[in-house]
């Protein structure tokens, strides 16, 4: 088996494509990332759409290779999950992201919720249960302050698996959220047996609220839906006063967007929250 992936590599190296070329790249550079912290966290406020009030947060996976640049999440995590990368990295994030806010906790800032974005590779691996509960043994987090963001995707993945992984992480505290909600094949019939607390309607829908007329009325539509269901509901990429209106109007819970905070590094976000570093 041996032989054989060195044949392989080989003979992609002969004739790979640009794109198999870069791919083939970013992982080795993913990997030494991911041995030398080359990983960082950025941090976006969720907000209370009536009070704006900070209510929480999402961990967001950044990372600027040296020689690469500034790599997008979204290229970071489908290279990860094909290569089984996501697993030390989802760890990684979920550690990183726990030990924060308890750090954060320890210095002042009242506790806040934070939410970690959780792939579908991640959620069916047989340890996934375990390794949560080691990082909030490890981390002292109260998981009633851990959020799950899982698309429908993911859980639809294999549905019957999720069901039972989900029911054990809600049993332990951790709170669970639809990402993307509006962009899956799903509806909220198949969702309602999962134990979920919040849907987070995709900001390809929000960005139409203020302009589009179909837009505002599938909003308004899932927000009634969620709300008949007693989900939460949370509208992403908000990024104007008119988006943010609409919203208020139709009694959503939260948001997250532009128009509050861009996703922040650590001594940004203390800064937006007036937490200052002791002198
Ligand atoms: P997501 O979970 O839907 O995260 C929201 C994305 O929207 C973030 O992009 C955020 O920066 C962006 N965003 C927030 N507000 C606005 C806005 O007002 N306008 C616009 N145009 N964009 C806004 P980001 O950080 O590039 O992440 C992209 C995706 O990568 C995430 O989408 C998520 O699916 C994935 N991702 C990021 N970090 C992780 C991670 O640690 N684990 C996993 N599995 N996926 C992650
Ligand atoms: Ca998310
Ligand atoms: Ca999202
Ligand atoms: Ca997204």
């Amino acid at each position: 088996a041996k032989d054989m992936g060195r044949n392989n590599l080989q003979f992609y190296e002969r004739g790979m494509s640009s794109v198999a070329a870069r791919r083939n790249l970013l992982e080795q550079r993913l990997r030494l990332a991911m041995e030398h912290g080359g990983l960082t966290l950025a941090y976006q406020p969720k907000v209370d759409v009536i009070s704006g009030e900070v209510t929480g947060l999402e961990a967001l996976l950044r990372w600027e290779d040296e020689e690469l640049g500034t790599i997008r999440p979204e290229e970071i995590i489908s290279i990860a999950e094909d290569t089984g990368l996501i697993l030390p990295i989802g760890e990684w994030v979920l550690s990183s992201a726990c030990r924060q806010m308890q750090d954060w906790h320890a210095r002042g800032l009242p506790r806040l919720p934070i939410a970690v974005n959780v792939s579908a590779i991640q959620l069916n691996h047989k340890h996934f249960v375990t390794v949560v509960e080691e990082v909030l043994n490890e981390t002292g987090l109260p998981p009633g302050y851990l959020e799950f963001e899982l698309t429908e995707t993911a859980i639809m993945h294999d549905p019957d698996n999720a069901l039972r992984i989900l029911n054990r992480l809600s049993r332990l505290g951790i709170s669970l959220s639809i990402d993307d909600f509006g962009t899956g094949y799903s509806n909220l019939s198949q969702l309602k047996r999962f134990p979920i607390s919040r849907l987070k309607v995709d900001r390809s829908f929000t960005a139409g609220v203020a302009s589009d007329f179909q837009d505002a009325a599938i909003v308004k539509a899932m927000f009634m839906l969620a709300q008949s269901l007693n989900l939460e509901v949370v509208a992403e990429g908000v990024e104007t006063d008119e988006q943010l209106e609409f919203i208020r109007n139709l009694k959503g819970n939260q948001y997250q967007g532009y128009l509050y905070s861009k996703p922040l590094g650590v001594a940004d976000l203390e800064n937006l929250l007036g937490l200052h570093a002791a002198a």
